[in-house]
């Protein structure tokens, strides 16, 4: 691979996907189109994945998008997955997207940042706006997910899926969560820099040397609180104390589970973002599925992936070392935060009565 440098035009591979997602990626698209105004930076190129992709070809994952996304600059991503399209083995077969696209693409860190926005009403007592803002670095190629279609059926009534831990794949989640502790400011209780290993380690191998090769990283940045719960425990901490949390650490699955939980405590699904990151490439979606019930009725909260097409912003300007990105991701961030705050953007799940095309409207209208 090459040195990335920066460029006057970035290459974006969009896959809107199933349910929701391209009503997702079309407000997200509207959006930095209109950060852009007169000097657009990114060019769209759209390719097909997920449940009706099966439907329609056999796979939900085509060559020709798996070639495209590794070729662009970045991938932006609806949703992928329809409740009822399975594989023969009984799993969801638009769910292969994302499961094989992360280990081609060694996509190893899924940052997904829970942060309560102004406007938004927590589901928790007591938690005004900034008081829960931490970051979940979620590992993505590894873990029990690993397993995906290489699990174990004999006769038909003994399965097995097996949790794959590396010492190169904790080190290198538990690094990237370093990093982020070090970018921010710290828990809003106490403001202190603190990295929550979440994990079993008191029951399982496979968590201990998690934990354990986690210690060992952790201990190269002595300026962050080394802190840890058990998954157990840690779905109580996130009700009772979210704002004790800076960046929390996890393996796949866990991080899958706890991101929806938290999500959750910050007006819901819709408002969740992420990003997907390797040392090469970098894929960006809201942390929702594809919500088949609500697409195509203008109802669903596009800002989860909008924020998430700001992040992809603010990675291709850390790539590329193009300081003339960031500006137009901060400014999309700002937009987000003063139509939640006005009430513009907030969409029923949300408390408010903005459709997606209104809200997304709004956002655009904040950014002219
Ligand atoms: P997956 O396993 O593919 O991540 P899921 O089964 O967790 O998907 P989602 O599709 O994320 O399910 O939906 C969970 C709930 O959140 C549903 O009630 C759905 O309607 C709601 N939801 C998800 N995304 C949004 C959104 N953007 N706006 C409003 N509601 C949403």
């Amino acid at each position: 691979m090459q040195e990335k440098i920066a460029k006057n035009q970035y290459e974006v591979a969009v896959v809107p996907g199933d349910g929701i997602g391209p009503e997702m990626t079309q407000a997200t698209i509207e959006v930095i189109k209109a950060a852009f105004g007169s000097e657009q930076k990114l060019n769209f190129t759209e390719h097909l994945a997920g449940a009706n992709e099966y439907l329609r070809s056999g796979t939900a994952l085509p060559e020709e998008t798996l070639i495209a996304c590794s070729k662009a600059d970045a991938v932006l991503h609806g949703a992928a997955g329809l409740p009822d399209v399975n594989l023969p083995d009984g799993t969801e077969a638009g769910q292969d997207f994302s499961l094989k696209i992360r280990p081609a693409l060694d996509l190893f860190a899924n940052i997904r940042p829970i942060k309560l926005y102004d406007g938004i009403e927590s589901s928790l007592r007591h938690f005004e706006p900034g008081a829960i803002d931490y970051v979940i670095v979620r590992e993505n190629t590894e873990g029990l997910y690993a397993a995906r279609g290489g699990g174990n059926k004999v006769r038909n009534d003994t399965v097995t899926d097996t949790m794959v831990m590396t010492r190169l794949g904790v080190e290198r989640i538990v690094k990237t969560a370093a990093e982020q502790a070090m970018r921010r400011n710290g828990a809003p209780r106490d403001g202190k820099k603190r990295v929550t290993i979440v994990d079993k380690a008191n029951v399982l191998r496979s968590f201990a040397f998690f934990r354990e090769v986690a210690e060992g990283v952790l201990a190269n940045y002595p300026e962050i609180e080394v802190d840890y719960a058990l998954v157990d425990a840690m779905t109580v901490h996130m009700i009772e104390r979210p704002d004790t949390f800076d960046v929390v650490v996890c393996e796949n699955i866990i991080g899958d589970i706890l991101s929806d939980l938290g999500a959750a405590t910050v007006g819901g699904m819709g408002m969740s973002p992420s990003a997907e990151i390797g040392t090469w490439h970098g894929y960006f979606q809201a942390s929702h599925g594809s919500a088949p019930t609500i697409a195509g009725k203008d109802i669903a909260n596009p800002i989860g992936t909008i924020l998430s097409g700001a992040f992809m912003l603010e990675w291709l300007a850390r790539e590329h070392q193009d300081a003339t990105l960031q500006p137009y991701a901060d400014n999309i961030i700002n937009a987000v935060n003063r139509v939640l705050a006005d009430g513009r953007g907030r969409t029923r799940d949300i408390k408010g009565s903005a459709t997606t095309s209104s809200a997304t409207k709004a956002v655009c209208d904040a950014l002219a």
